[in-house]
């Protein structure tokens, strides 16, 4: 049953990794942030796809200024050139120059007189833009040139990079509707507007072009049965645009080229970014589904759908169908980077960093690859948690490296793992039990003498425990084995081998010590929340964080197995610091969406002892930017407690902090009235125990003093552990105002308490 939570808490965690890469990428394509990245997509498309220019184009071009007001005379040989094309065989002629009125009007009179002559076989092109203040200009020619002279117009409005991806069928303007240059070119006739993809995928070189006005070097000849873009030279002071391909070609050219892109049937455009953004979620969402089936179902789906991203790609530019894939790029990039990350995290947990060694996790993973069937050989180093106070880092890591040398004997020896230092293990080599006791005493031998560290000589106390039943999980292997060393003792039996493998808790048990870091990198371990309610139920008033560890290959353990597991490992701090954050963290969220309710964390009063445990808690808050006056601590574990004027220092300098104190478990073990009355307590809660015996006379007298007392004291009081009806009514008669309990809330993760009160889920980042 427990093992079924193993599997859905990464389905959970995929999910939620496809969930953020989504959130992120439809955020930056409301705010457009990922145009760049399709404008690349399409510039490597003209890049990489080359196609020739038809040669039905040919762009005419002057090496002067034809429309240079002071130079009315070239207007004069302009004209005389637009006969000599028409001479020539050009089909139509566009002319992408703007006039103004010249000098003289005569000369004006006879370019018009020419224009008007040739009928509708010569345009003029208007021009319209849009400027750095986001207002459309249109120019024109004056009248004096065009009056008479059938029009189109040409458009330009650059996008970041300073390219124009999409233009205009038909253009309205202030002065009418005009045909676009490109569209009259390629014969498209329409009054509905419409735009087109410009497809710059024409080598620019492959445009025909001939020299006008000044046009002693080039032959007319590519003319002939061909349209004629007339356009000034870039030496001339033509209009520049930007290409993929080239930067500061004339306009015209990029004009010609998007009459191109309408001659070839090109142009068309997977318009939704939307069904993008869709298609890659919705095949995210279900590669995180799929990732149940197993690794090797994951794997190929990622293969997949890069195939497929690639295919699609290709696809479109071999049709010369535009897309817009960023949304899709950076969903599955964003995916790609969160499960890197998780990644990297998982390989740190393999890697012990007390001592540099391979962890017990990744020994783990060894002995399950490898299907390993040898015993497996714990060592315990003795005095190793001092030792890791007392020595610099560097130095407990050189000890342990010099240590394991000794043990590895020579290069060719096992390889070591290590839990903090503390613990090591190995596979024997070999299985024949009187061997491996033989070897270990050989190994006691040559670890007797002192190790040399930064100049000191160390001691080593060292002893082995063997565990050889090959027929369980890895994990259990190595818990029997660090449980047989737990037997040894230095002086009386240094080597001990497994009895028997009955007791497979008890041995789990103390392999959890050497987990629990493993488990809190991992995300393995994590909070739910059991809310307090007033008696009638109708408000929640608190809630009480309660730590959970989903442990992958065992399910959940309970924390009545791992809390004390801690204590023993020195590691009670460590797991503190956590749940303090993440009730804070979660607490704040709460807030946020509109619950805003004190949140009570245990503390174990071993932590006491010392004012470690202010500058924990002063620290956390400060870190979390939390409200100390909603945080309630709840000491637990009492009867740890040897010192009590020690405590009542420490629980005052809490107080002063802000933060109120709850007596946990009262009635039961030391947890009693002295307790209460010698330290500062603003809240008792009391044990469940009593409360499953209210019907008894003792347990109702005890609720009933208890209220009495609190009333009395300004000690708030909180029956725990109500679980049915009958409790609560008694409770009620008794006056007791607050109740927690399986038949109050039950805990739940904070996800669950923000749903149940109506609250949307906000996407939070994994922040282990
Ligand atoms: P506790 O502080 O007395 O917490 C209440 C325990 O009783 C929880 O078990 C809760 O799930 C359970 N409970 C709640 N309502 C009912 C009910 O109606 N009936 C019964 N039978 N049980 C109920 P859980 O989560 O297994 O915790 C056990 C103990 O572990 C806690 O007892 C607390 O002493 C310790 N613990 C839990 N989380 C932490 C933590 O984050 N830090 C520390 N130091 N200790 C913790
Ligand atoms: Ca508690
Ligand atoms: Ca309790």
């Amino acid at each position: 049953m427990r093992r079924v939570f193993a599997p859905l808490k990464h389905l959970d965690e995929r999910l939620r990794h496809a969930l953020l890469a989504i959130g992120l990428a439809a955020l930056g394509l409301l705010m457009s942030l990922f145009d760049p990245i399709d404008q690349l997509v399409w510039i490597i498309h003209s890049r990489f796809v080359s196609e020739q220019a038809s040669g039905q184009i040919v762009l005419a071009s002057s090496d002067v200024d034809f429309t240079d007001p002071n130079r009315p005379e070239l207007r004069v040989s302009l004209a005389r050139d637009l006969e000599g094309l028409r001479e020539a065989g050009a089909k139509r002629i566009f002319i992408d120059a703007i006039f103004d009125p010249s000098a003289d009007p005569a000369a004006d009179a006879q370019l018009n007189a020419t224009l008007r002559g040739l009928g509708d076989r010569v345009f003029l092109a208007r021009r319209s833009y849009t400027d750095y203040d986001n207002a459309r200009t249109t120019l024109a020619s004056s009248p004096i040139v065009a009056s008479g002279v059938p029009e189109v117009i040409t458009e330009f409005e650059a996008r970041y990079l300073g390219i124009d991806w999409d233009m205009p069928t038909v253009l309205a303007t202030k002065n009418g509707i005009y045909p676009s240059l490109p569209a009259a070119i390629a014969n498209i006739h329409t009054t509905r507007p419409s735009t087109f993809a410009v497809d710059y995928t024409f080598k620019i070189s492959s445009i025909p072009v001939v020299s006008i006005v000044d046009h002693s070097r080039t032959s007319w000849a590519p003319v002939r049965g061909n349209d004629v873009v007339i356009s000034l030279a870039r030496r001339s002071g033509a209009l520049l645009a930007v290409t993929p391909r080239t930067a500061d070609v004339p306009h015209a050219i990029v004009q010609i080229i998007a009459a191109e892109t309408l001659l070839a049937g090109y142009g068309r455009e997977l318009p939704s970014t939307l069904a993008w953004l869709a298609a890659a979620s919705l095949l995210l969402a279900i590669l995180a589904i799929a990732s149940r089936w197993g690794s090797r179902v994951r794997r190929a789906g990622y293969i997949l759908l890069v195939g497929l991203a690639f295919t699609a790609l290709v696809a479109s530019y071999m049709l010369h169908v535009r897309i817009s894939p960023s949304s899709a790029f950076v969903i599955i990039a964003a995916y790609a980077l969160s499960r890197l990350r998780l990644h990297w995290q998982r390989r740190f947990a393999l890697t012990d960093q007390a001592s540099g060694l391979p962890t017990f996790r990744a020994f783990e993973r060894y002995l399950q690859d490898n299907r390993v069937s040898n015993p497996i050989v714990a060592a315990k180093v003795h005095g190793a948690a001092q030792m890791l106070k007392a020595l610099p880092s560097e130095s407990f890591s050189e000890y342990t490296q010099k240590l394991v040398e000794r043990l590895r004997v020579s290069d060719k020896g096992p390889l070591i793992y290590s839990a903090d230092g503390r613990y090591l293990a190995w596979e024997a080599q070999g299985s024949d039990i009187e061997q491996i006791r033989g070897h270990l005493e050989g190994l006691r031998a040559v670890c007797a003498s002192p190790l040399l560290v930064g100049g000191n000589e160390l001691d080593v106390a060292i002893t082995f425990g063997v565990s050889h039943a090959p027929d369980r999980t890895a994990a259990a292997r190595i818990a029997a084995a660090i449980a047989t060393v737990e037997r040894t003792s230095e002086a009386a039996s240094p080597i001990e081998f497994e009895h028997s493998t009955s007791e497979d808790d008890d041995l789990w048990d103390l392999s959890l010590q050497s987990r629990i870091d493993a488990a809190l990198a991992n995300d393995e371990i994590t909070m739910v929340y059991q809310p307090k309610m007033t008696i009638d139920r109708a408000s929640i008033i608190g809630m009480e964080g309660l730590v959970r560890w989903y442990d992958p290959a065992r399910g959940e353990i309970p924390p009545s197995q791992f809390i004390e597991q801690c204590e023993t490992a020195g590691r009670m701090a460590h797991l503190t610091r956590f749940t303090l954050d993440r009730a804070m963290r979660d607490t704040a969220l709460l807030a946020a969406h509109g619950l805003d309710i004190p949140v009570s964390v245990n503390i174990s009063a071993t932590l006491l002892r010392d004012e470690r445990v202010v500058i924990m808690v002063e620290d956390a808050l400060r870190r979390m930017r939390f409200p100390a006056e909603k945080l309630v601590l709840e000491v637990t574990e009492t009867a740890s407690i040897a010192d009590l004027e020690r405590a009542k220092s420490v629980l005052l300098s809490l107080k002063q902090l802000g933060v109120k104190l709850s007596l946990d478990d009262f009635g039961v073990g030391a947890a009693n009235i002295e307790v209460l009355a010698r330290l500062p307590f603003d809240e008792v809660k009391i044990d469940r125990m009593f409360i499953r015996n209210i019907g008894s006379k003792k347990g109702r007298a005890i609720v009933e003093s208890l209220v009495t007392m609190g009333l009395a004291s300004d000690i708030a009081v909180v029956a725990e552990g109500v679980e049915t009806s009958e409790d609560l009514a008694a409770l009620a008669e008794l006056n007791c105002s607050i109740v927690q309990g399986y038949g109050v809330h039950l805990p739940c993760r904070i996800e669950r308490l923000m749903a149940a009160h109506g609250l949307a889920m906000k996407s939070i980042p994994n922040m282990v």
